[in-house]
């Protein structure tokens, strides 16, 4: 299928499959030749809300996007953001449903005309040119974020387990950062809008490679979606593509300018999200008109920002560089700290544990003097185990060794605390000779002084 749009024609295919493990498709895509606008959903949350939130998502951007500049775009996606956050809270089935989305448009900017691309999520946008294959958009993933930062390579990413977890989804919030930036149309370049079902299964060299091979849009779509459930299907896939068949005679222009010796300008890394700045005035001969959105500063506590100002008025790469540069630093103070306490909590509660378990008590066990391991009434979770008793009974204990052996008399060692024993039943029998010798009770007993010590 063709558009055309003012002096620039495109041809388009897509394909959306769910794949051969799940039981429901909750990825979309909309294809608007008519204004210029094509978009790639893939909706999440429970039971239907996956579908439903990206069927929104794609209906809405489609309905919205009726100012055909960068901004037009982004604010169809805000649009839609607002469809499916309402939907999501009028509705307790549909509750934190939400989708990424992945947009192309056709857009004036500065008399001219281009290509904008905007997403959010990690639905992505690629251009194949000239036998390479770049990704243009800026997956909103906690995988991606940790490749930036580089604790993550690109390709242990590729594999992480925790790689559809999400920083940025539209339909949840009732605003979302979206990121946007516009590319000059060039004959023979290929744009591909697609879901995770896709570059999660097949290699970005096979995309490639299908991109090369197969010169039909929608044959090359279907083939994309065929080998991705050929590698498992493990998730919904979908796939748009759509090619530059005629660019108003740019592409001839830019050749003729190579050969003066321009250098063909590359899309840097999408901005973020915040502000509009325009990035037209310090690049003046890009290819790539960047639409950035770049982080608001997030107030530090101490009343300070994260960037400079200066860097706040000049948005873009040196911004983000140094954000990301910023950000790695104060990981590498928590990673310190988290150590430091787990290093404090750790030898605290080892020394507790060493403190509660380290020395021995002579006490009482029911009516008999015993010895015991630990602290006596123990100390925190520690509680003292009896190592062994013995035969002293506790009221034949000399009065003034009573109170110390109630309360638990502490000993460095068990040989002290053997000693220790031996010492109270030589004085027990001293003072009041072994009860059970005796047979005439009476007497024996009144012998017990309770309070008045012989010695
Ligand atoms: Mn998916």
């Amino acid at each position: 299928m063709t558009a055309r749009a003012g002096s620039t024609r495109l041809r388009w295919g897509g394909a959306t499959d769910v794949g051969r493990v799940r039981s429901n498709n909750q990825d979309q895509f909309v294809a608007r030749d008519d204004v210029g606008l094509w978009a790639v959903a893939d909706g999440m949350g429970g039971h239907r809300g996956g579908e439903v939130a990206s069927e929104i998502a794609c209906d809405m951007v489609a309905r919205s996007f009726d100012r055909h500049t960068i901004d037009g775009l982004v604010e169809a996606i805000e649009q839609a953001n607002n469809a499916v956050f309402r939907a999501g809270a009028s509705d307790p089935d549909l509750t934190g449903m939400g989708t990424t989305i992945v947009a192309l448009a056709v857009v004036e900017h500065d008399d001219d005309e281009l290509l904008a691309i905007a997403n959010v999520g990690d639905s992505r946008g690629y251009r194949w040119s000239e036998g390479e294959l770049d990704q243009l958009t800026t997956d909103h993933s906690l995988v991606a974020d940790l490749v930036r930062e580089g604790s993550l390579s690109p390709d242990e990413a590729a594999v992480h387990p925790q790689r559809n977890i999400l920083t940025r989804v539209l339909g949840v919030y009732d605003d979302v950062p979206v990121d946007a930036f516009a590319v000059e149309p060039r004959h023979g370049d290929r744009y591909l809008l697609c879901s995770d079902g896709l570059f999660n299964e097949v290699p970005e060299d096979d995309i490639a490679a299908v991109l090369r091979r197969v010169p039909d849009p929608a044959d090359a779509a279907d083939e994309l979606v065929r080998q991705a459930r050929e590698a498992g299907g493990r998730d919904n896939i979908t796939v748009v593509v759509v090619d530059v068949v005629d660019d108003g005679g740019r592409a001839e222009t830019a050749s003729a300018a190579l050969g003066a010796g321009a250098t063909r300008a590359t899309p840097g890394v999408p901005p973020r999200s915040g502000a509009y700045a325009d990035a037209d005035d310090d690049q003046p001969d890009t290819r790539t008109a960047r639409h950035r959105r770049v982080a608001a500063p997030p107030a530090r506590e101490d009343g300070g920002d994260y960037l400079d100002e200066d860097d706040y008025d000049e948005p873009g790469r040196r911004a983000e560089g140094r954000h990301s540069r910023r950000s790695r630093r104060l990981s590498w103070r928590v990673a310190l700290f988290v150590v430091l306490i787990v290093a404090l909590v750790g030898g605290a509660l080892a020394t507790i544990q060493w403190y509660g378990r380290s020395t021995y008590f002579v006490g009482i066990e029911g009516d008999q003097v015993a010895i015991y391991k630990g602290r006596p009434g123990g100390l925190l979770w520690i509680d003292p185990s009896l190592v062994e008793s013995t035969d002293l009974e506790v009221d034949r204990l000399p009065p003034s060794r009573r109170t110390a052996v109630e309360n638990g008399k502490e000993m460095a060692t068990l040989a002290d605390a053997r000693h220790y024993v031996e010492n109270l039943t030589e004085q027990a029998d001293q003072l009041n000779p072994p009860v059970t010798t005796t047979t005439t009770a009476p007497t024996t007993t009144t012998t017990i002084p309770p309070a008045v010590p012989a010695a």
